[in-house]
């Protein structure tokens, strides 16, 4: 490979990661937590791995990649789940960890270069009085680049929404020419930006809208009704009287899977876990009370973000938490119907028994605070588990299937055609994550 040696030539043999262990464990996300992108991705590895210090550096590795015609993938911190920064073509995964400059720019925005990991920027926006709108439970470890193309939202999505909504307030891009450029986008135009999998750019820098820091305390109420601990739930996450940055509700058995909770669960009982503004405690226990519910384990305010953290057991970390146990256990990724969901739940308790284990994290869409699911699912079969998506969808509980690393195939509008369109004007030759989009032809014929 004639350019690899080029390119170990002009950076540097300290600086191109050319060993084995290394390379694989750059090229690699947690798309494993799916069986089926685990047989698909297993063996693609990049041939080398860099991460530049500086956007001049990282500008010198794109025009290297574009005049040597060399695919490229951005990383952040590889937490990905579906593969998105796993490179399908071999050529270079750029890690971008060490660009992690941050700059507060009064007291509602921060400017953050993209290796930012999420975890470094709440706690220095603490430390100034603000705080993050949303991040992913991951946020310890995950960068703000690779959250705003790779992820959707978490903590804090019931009061803030998504990535989509208006949580970004611009991001500047390098584009993959011979001759770099950086462009910055605000407005609109970010949504070919947002949850692209790296395809249209490399986001260097972002400017995010932070807000005043707020002393979360966390609960976990015990219920011995799941129903119970899901109309508790609903009517917190309702609540205009208690600030909430987190709300999950997880059925028995999923509990018995957090270890480091081991010593405050209770067999069989399903649990709510929440962050809320310590001046509203004092509400907490009038509602819980109504709905039987327990409120057995606090983590006080000042607390918070130090050693033991509730949100290390909601989203996906609740998947983590089944795999650690060891069964062969996989997810999904699911909306119910606020108004049928005990419904919804029965159908598919009935027809599938116990494949399939709930959990829930409210989250505002749209202005409506609504349930989204990623429930726990026993692996069978690939075929299997399309029956169960397929079944979902005639019950008419929304899918995003996380089993594909094709953007699009999982769902999300993500305006594919315009998507398209960007990807030319800024990747020419498809360096940039090659493989991750549909084709025009698939776009058109699956109307994404
Ligand atoms: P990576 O995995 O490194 O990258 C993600 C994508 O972005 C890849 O396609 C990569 O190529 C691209 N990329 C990275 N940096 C750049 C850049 N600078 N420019 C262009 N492209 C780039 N997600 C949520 O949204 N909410 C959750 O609550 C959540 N919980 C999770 C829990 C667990 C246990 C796990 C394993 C995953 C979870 N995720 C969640 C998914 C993931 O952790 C997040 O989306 C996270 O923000 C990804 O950040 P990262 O730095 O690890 O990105």
């Amino acid at each position: 490979m004639v350019w690899l040696q080029e390119f170990i030539n002009e950076f540097g043999t300290d600086a191109v990661i050319v060993n084995e262990v290394l390379r694989e464990k750059l090229s690699k996300d947690y798309y494993w937590y799916s069986p089926v992108l685990y047989e698909q991705l297993k063996n693609k590895i990049a041939d080398c791995a860099i991460a530049p210090t500086s956007i001049d550096e990282l500008q010198r590795i794109v025009s290297f990649a574009v005049k040597n015609k060399v695919a490229i993938t951005p990383r952040g911190a590889g937490t990905g789940n579906y593969g998105q920064a796993i490179p399908l073509q071999g050529g270079i995964v750029i890690d971008l960890t060490k660009l992690d400059r941050i700059d507060m720019q009064g007291d509602r925005l921060v400017s953050v270069q993209a290796g930012v990991r999420l975890g470094v920027l709440e706690k220095t926006l603490r430390q100034n009085n603000r705080e993050l709108r949303i991040f992913p439970s991951t946020y310890m470890k995950a960068t703000v680049g690779g959250f705003l193309c790779g992820g959707s939202g978490g903590i804090g999505s019931i009061r803030w929404g998504n990535l989509w909504d208006d949580n970004v307030s611009s991001v500047t891009v390098m584009t993959v020419e011979e001759m770099p450029q950086l462009l910055t986008v605000s407005g609109d135009d970010m949504q070919r930006y947002i949850h692209n999998y790296g395809t249209t750019g490399l986001i260097v820098e972002v400017k995010l809208p932070i807000e005043p820091k707020v002393s979360w305390s966390q609960h976990i109420v015990f219920f011995h009704d799941f129903r119970e601990a899901i109309k508790f739930s609903d009517e917190l996450a309702h609540s205009e009287e208690i600030l909430k940055r987190l709300v999950s509700v997880c059925e028995w058995p999923i509990p018995a899977h957090f270890h480091p909770l081991k010593k405050v669960l209770r067999e069989g009982q399903s649990i709510v876990m929440l962050e809320i503004d310590e001046k509203s405690v004092h509400l907490l226990d009038c509602l819980a009370d109504k709905y039987d519910g327990d409120i057995g384990y606090t983590i006080p305010a000042e607390n918070y973000q130090k050693g033991l953290k509730l949100s290390d057991f909601t989203w996906n970390h609740a998947t983590l938490w089944a795999h650690k146990h060891g069964d062969n256990l996989t997810y999904l990724q699911a909306r119910f119907q606020t108004d049928r969901i005990f419904e919804q739940m029965a159908d598919l308790r009935s027809k599938f028994g116990d494949e399939i284990q709930f959990h829930f994290e409210y989250i505002k869409i749209q202005g409506e605070i609504v349930p989204a699911s990623l429930p726990v699912v026993k692996y069978q079969s690939k075929e299997r588990l399309y029956e169960i998506i397929q079944f979902c969808k005639t019950i008419e509980v929304e899918i995003n299937d996380p089993h594909t690393y094709i953007l699009g195939f999982g769902g999300y509008n993500m305006r594919m055609k315009e998507l398209l369109k960007r990807k030319e004007l800024n990747d020419p030759y498809n360096l940039l994550n090659p493989g991750k989009l549909p084709t025009a032809k698939e776009v058109q014929e699956f109307q994404l």
